[in-house]
């Protein structure tokens, strides 16, 4: 098997639906610590990159590593979660009957045991990694509150946090900031900085004011490709990115 320093590795990845090749020899890593912005156009392939590497759809070409040598074209879902990689879908799925609390403490009793209630006790630890979601998302003063009363943003927020239960290695994030508010947004790129301080974040992402904020290492996909990478100065300056988002 093949070793890398990457923690995420892409090389050459096609998958094709029917012929229609959705990944093109799709090539590029993320390094351990990183935070990564995806973007490209609709239909460039960024969805179908992420259930790759999640293992929702194995690759017809090409090796994906992740963490230096686990080969993710040979692992199921669920291997690939125990692993450490946790996907953040755009639509948020969080318990609206329950408190922000319990939402959190069922993550975090899953993580143990994936048959896990709410009657069972929380162990210190327990207690004492909830205060630090709560804090990382910043919704302590919320913890009470129902998750079906929360705003849209603060639902997004909450299943981050549910999903940092899980401590992943590497947190894969859909559209984190469609539909919220300017300040839930900048709030957004200032929660995901503080995630990033801990693990690796790819997000993929349309709102290009969002990005610019982000501040991070911009990778923009066409066709299934990687057609330009760098900052977000260098990527919205490429030609071929200005055709592309003019549509020429
Ligand atoms: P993005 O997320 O960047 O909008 P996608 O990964 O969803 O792009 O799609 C890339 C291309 O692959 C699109 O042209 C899409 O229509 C096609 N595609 C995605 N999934 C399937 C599928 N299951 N069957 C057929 N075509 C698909």
């Amino acid at each position: 098997p093949r070793t890398t320093p990457a923690l995420l590795y892409l090389d050459a990845i096609t998958v094709a639906f029917d012929g229609f090749r959705a990944l093109n020899k799709l090539s590029f890593t993320i390094a351990p610590g990183e935070m990564r912005a995806i973007i490209g156009p609709n239909g460039a392939g960024k969805t179908t990159m992420m259930d790759v590497v999640t293992g929702k759809t194995k690759p017809d070409e090409g090796d994906v590593v992740f963490d230096g040598s686990h080969d993710l074209s040979s692992m199921d879902e669920t291997q690939i979660a125990t692993l450490g990689i946790g996907r953040k879908f755009q639509k948020p799925t969080v318990f609206e009957s329950h408190t922000v609390e319990d939402n959190l403490r069922l993550a975090l009793k899953a993580d143990r045991r994936p048959r896990a209630t709410l009657f069972w006790r929380d162990s210190s630890e327990e207690r004492d990694r909830l205060d630090a979601i709560l804090t990382t998302i910043r919704m302590t003063p919320d913890r009470g509150r129902l998750a079906g009363a929360l705003s849209h943003g603060q639902k997004q927020w909450l299943e981050i946090g549910m999903l940092l239960a899980q401590e992943p290695k590497l947190l894969l994030v859909d559209e984190p900031v469609a539909g919220m508010t300017d300040a839930e947004t900048m709030q957004t790129a200032e929660l995901l900085r503080e995630i990033n301080r801990e693990r690796s974040v790819v997000v993929v992402e349309h709102d290009m004011a969002f990005v610019r904020e982000l501040g991070v290492k911009v990778t923009c996909l066409h066709e299934g490709s990687v057609i330009a990478e760098g900052s977000i100065d260098q990527v919205s300056e490429n030609q071929r990115v200005v055709e592309v988002y003019l549509g020429r």
